[in-house]
């Protein structure tokens, strides 16, 4: 009796246990049934959802045919291949939505080349005659810090130096600014001001969603999964923060260049250093093909982003080479993603350069992996002067913030 009464008492909650373990199986196997696997789509970029194109309604018989085409000709596109997705006649351009319903967008040009430039129907704007008093500038410190920095190969240490992390040294400049720019009366906001990602999924999220390549092997599979987080939904989600709630005039996204460093084991050095600057523009052909891109760069040429990021680039260029001297960054000639505008400023279509809405300045000053970076950087954060290489400078990031100041100083002048 004592032991059939044990089992009873023993069986009930095991029955409710197994149906609890049963219900939960069953309901995480219905909700991945409910998520479609993730793969390079030839319609959307990854993580795109089809675009509202009423948005550019705003944007009627704004811009001349002229102005138009030359800058989707010029800095948005490489080649001819635009003429599968844009038609173009004699008061309008059609241009394809991917919607079954209404599959072309008709954007009715403005009768003659208006006089004045283009003016954004959204919250940013910029003139060059704004006193930075009156601007708000939002800063994107490029990457992620901690465990991530390693993750992301944004990391290289060399015996017991101090670590190189992209991640760090882009928050630490972007302090820095922050505290420049508000000197100066700007009201500044930090994207990121911590180490971590604002990613809401993991990477095991993505690693069940994204079908396996051929030959691939599961090392490589985890690698595009973490990228879906720290990379593409971290800037999604930047790009909501900027876009809905911080909606400044302008962002300045701060990066470090490297060139391969090969074994990460076994970091190497180079005497290559150089600088460039990036404004958005080069659609490829393939993210031409897709309906989430095509939009975002039809509001591009609308919003007039164009004519300040080069301004506010070239200021940028001169500003970092009267300060650190270094060499203007050529891509090839024949490049397909990348367009020359001016000495050091190349168009790209990156993330967020496309993603957040108002004119973006995307810095790729140092090689971080250069014999004179990695000095420089070994040498901490410090007040004051210091001798590298052969001549006294502030420490990198001071020095970076710095270069960025005097750029938008110089360019904003009321
Ligand atoms: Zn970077």
């Amino acid at each position: 009796m004592t032991s059939h009464l044990r089992k009873s008492r023993l069986f009930l909650p095991l029955l409710i246990l197994v149906g609890l373990l049963l219900f939960l199986v069953f309901s995480s196997l219905q909700n991945q049934a409910k998520l479609p696997p993730l793969k390079k789509h030839p319609s959307y970029s990854m993580l795109g959802t089809p675009p509202d194109w009423s948005l550019l309604d705003p944007y009627q018989h704004r811009i001349s045919k002229r102005q138009f085409l030359f800058l989707l000709q010029n800095i948005y596109t490489i080649g001819n291949d635009w003429e599968k997705h844009f038609t173009v006649h004699e008061d309008h351009i059609s241009i394809l939505t991917g919607n079954a319903e209404a599959p072309t967008y008709c954007l009715y040009f403005a009768p003659k080349s208006p006089s004045q430039p283009l003016s954004p129907a959204t919250f940013w704007e910029l003139n060059p005659k704004r006193s930075l008093r009156d601007l708000h500038i939002a800063i994107d410190p490029g990457h992620l810090g901690g465990k991530w920095a390693q993750i992301e190969e944004r990391w290289f240490q060399i015996g017991n130096g101090t670590p190189v992390e992209e991640g760090t040294l882009t928050l630490q400049t972007a302090q820095h600014l922050k505290t420049m720019l508000e000197q100066k009366g700007a009201t500044v906001s930090l994207i990121r001001s911590n180490d971590e990602t604002i990613a809401q999924n993991s990477a095991n999220h993505y690693l069940k969603r994204l079908q396996k390549r051929e030959g691939e092997n599961a090392e490589q599979h985890r690698r595009r999964a973490e990228k879906l987080v720290y990379r593409t939904e971290e800037i999604r989600n930047r790009a909501a923060l900027v876009n809905h709630d911080i909606q400044p005039d302008l962002v300045l996204c701060l990066h470090y260049n490297a060139l391969a460093w090969g074994d990460p084991e076994k970091p190497q050095l180079t005497d290559t250093n150089h600088l460039h600057v990036l404004i958005n523009g080069a659609y490829t052909t393939s993210e031409l093909a897709h309906h989430d891109e095509r939009f975002e760069l039809v509001r591009k040429i609308l919003g007039g982003n164009a004519q300040h990021e080069i301004g506010i680039s070239q200021a940028m260029i001169k500003s970092f080479q009267e300060t650190t001297q270094l060499p203007l960054y050529e891509y090839a000639s024949d490049s397909r993603r990348a367009i020359r505008i001016s000495d050091g400023v190349w168009a790209r279509n990156l993330l967020a350069n496309r993603l957040y809405q108002c004119p973006v300045i995307f810095l790729e000053p140092y090689i971080m992996n250069s014999h004179e970076v990695y000095d420089h950087v070994q040498y901490g954060d410090y007040e004051g002067q210091k001798m590298i290489h052969h001549r006294m400078r502030a420490s990198i990031t001071r020095e970076y913030a710095g270069c960025v100041t005097r750029a938008l100083e110089q360019y904003f002048q009321p």
